[in-house]
């Protein structure tokens, strides 16, 4: 049991983990990092946002393909799906990144472990390798950064072929026939529409009576009519009872809220995507009193402490959006408030993307919790229809949400369905993060013809003034 000492150990390498500890060692910290995991990267980089991002932008030239190209002009024949080397592209993706984690970690100089990771003391850190051998690190500090896994729900138990997490729907070795999704939320609607792009029929069974019920609603039930139109259906209001997995398939049997009757729904594989947990099993919390809120989330003050000053928490584990992008921001924090910097993550302006297509994005408020909090605000909206560059693209649905303060003026949120949605919020983002007003954004040049003037438009029609309806 051989003992090695560091300014900070970091247990889990997702996004919160390696990029915290890439800080930690452009900072001058002696850093080790711990992964139970053969890759790193977490669920980010292996069964997560990656792998997902891949196929959508495959199956989206695949769709494009099918029924886009015809209206550019271009006319092709003999469309056919090779999704071995889909799923094989998507791999080689995963590889490079998770790959390129280790990279990181040699250049910023920091120790990588594989094994298990668990807290023995606010100052040690065993880590048990897959023969089941110990090691002890000695640590200054502890960064917390497990993550989370899929949230099984009890009615329907995953048996990992019939009915499959994400982890199983990114890698389908055939289209189904009748992909039936539990859970209308960001990863039910994308795995969704890469199946239903591919040539699945898709049902979304969602317990709400709309689709990303936290997003905002006038843009979520739009979201609906664009999805709807692609051929994805939807059954909201429905609360799911239980599953029989046969020969054949899955027989759902879910309550119609509306009215109270018993109904069913075949489909072959069904994708239980409501949610995901936080995971702290084995990490040692327990026997060091480390609070947990009811669902498992570790309970952390403002600078990301636990009840122990110098053992941190961030990402997945902790409460909150659950992101890459949040998990990596408190991962840079903790580093360098260790480092004796003012480190700070800034909640108000955490956008979340859904990546549909159209895609969805959001930063700040909705109008609903606006509502809800009794702000006075105004808002401006702007559709893609008349766009330039959507025109010319060929993807016009969608539309732009400013939501700015009645008095003030300034930005409380920002909503966009759209093509390329996800690029377009971080515009908003950095206004937000300034203290931008609407009339910021108005009065700022957005080249021509792009997307980016719809959000333009958007923050004039918040003083009445758009210019291009
Ligand atoms: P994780 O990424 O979960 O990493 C935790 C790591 O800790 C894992 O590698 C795990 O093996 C390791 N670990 C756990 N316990 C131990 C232990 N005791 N010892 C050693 N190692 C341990 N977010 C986005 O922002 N954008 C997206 O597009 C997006 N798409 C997603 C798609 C899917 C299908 C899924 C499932 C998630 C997606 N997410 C997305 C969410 C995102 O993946 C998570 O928010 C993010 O990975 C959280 O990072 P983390 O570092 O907190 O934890
Ligand atoms: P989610 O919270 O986004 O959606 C779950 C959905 O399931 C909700 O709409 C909820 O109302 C519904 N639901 C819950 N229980 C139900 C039931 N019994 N019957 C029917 N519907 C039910 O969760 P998710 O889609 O599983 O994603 C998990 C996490 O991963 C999210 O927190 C998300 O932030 C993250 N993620 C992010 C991205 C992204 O940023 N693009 C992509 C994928 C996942």
């Amino acid at each position: 049991m051989a003992s090695e000492s560091y300014d900070l150990v970091i247990i889990g390498s997702g996004p919160g983990g390696y990029v915290g500890a890439v800080r930690a060692g452009q900072l001058g910290l002696k850093t080790a990092i711990v992964e139970k995991d053969p890759t790193f990267g977490g669920t980010c980089l292996n069964v997560g946002c990656i792998p997902s991002k891949a196929l959508l932008d495959s199956s989206e030239h695949y769709a494009m393909a099918q029924h886009d190209f015809e209206k550019h002009g271009i006319d092709i024949s003999g469309i056919k799906l090779n999704l071995d080397n889909m799923m094989a592209r998507k791999d080689k993706i995963v590889k490079d990144l998770t790959g390129g984690v280790a990279f990181l970690f040699k250049k910023n100089k920091v120790t990588p472990y594989v094994g298990k990771g668990r807290v023995l003391s606010q100052n040690q850190v065993e880590v048990t390798a897959a023969d089941g051998s110990k090691q002890i690190l000695e640590t200054k500090n502890i960064m917390l950064a497990t993550g989370s896994v899929v949230n099984e729900l009890p009615s329907v138990p995953y048996d990992g072929k019939q009915i499959i997490s994400s982890t199983e729907a990114l890698g389908l070795p055939r289209v189904p026939k009748h992909l039936i999704v539990i859970g209308g939320g960001v990863i039910g609607l994308e795995l969704g529409s890469v199946w239903l792009r591919l040539g699945a029929k898709v049902t979304v069974l969602e317990y709400f009576d709309r689709l990303c019920p936290t997003m905002d609603a006038q843009l979520t039930k739009r979201m609906e009519t664009v999805l709807g139109k692609q051929g994805m259906e939807f059954l909201l209001q429905v609360k799911v009872l239980g599953a029989k997995t046969g020969k054949d398939g899955v027989t759902i049997t879910y309550e119609d809220q509306k009215d109270k009757s018993q109904k069913t729904i075949e489909g072959d594989v069904v994708l239980v995507a409501t949610g995901r947990k936080p995971f702290s099993e084995g990490l040692g919390l327990e026997e060091l009193g480390i609070e947990k809120d009811k669902r498992g989330f570790v309970l952390v003050n403002e600078h990301l402490q636990t009840k122990y000053p110098n053992v941190y928490a961030i990402g997945d584990l902790i409460p909150g959006p659950m992101l890459a992008h949040k998990a990596e921001e408190e991962g840079v924090a903790v580093a360098e408030t260790i480092a004796g910097h003012a480190g700070h993550v800034n909640y108000e302006t955490v956008p979340s993307v859904v990546y549909t297509w159209p895609e969805l994005a959001s930063v700040g408020q909705t109008e609903e919790q606006l509502k809800e909090r009794g702000v006075q605000y105004k808002s401006g909206t702007f559709m893609f229809a008349p766009n330039g560059r959507a025109k010319a693209m060929g993807s016009t649905d969608g539309m732009v949400k400013v939501l700015a303060d009645a008095n003030t003026d300034r930005l409380l949120g920002v909503h966009i369905l759209g093509p390329r949605a996800s690029d377009m919020i971080a515009e908003a983002v950095v206004a937000m993060e300034f203290g931008g007003s609407a009339e910021d954004l108005a009065r700022t040049f957005h080249a021509h013809p792009t997307l980016s003037e719809v959000l333009r438009e958007a923050a004039l029609a918040v003083d009445k003034r758009a210019r291009q309806s």
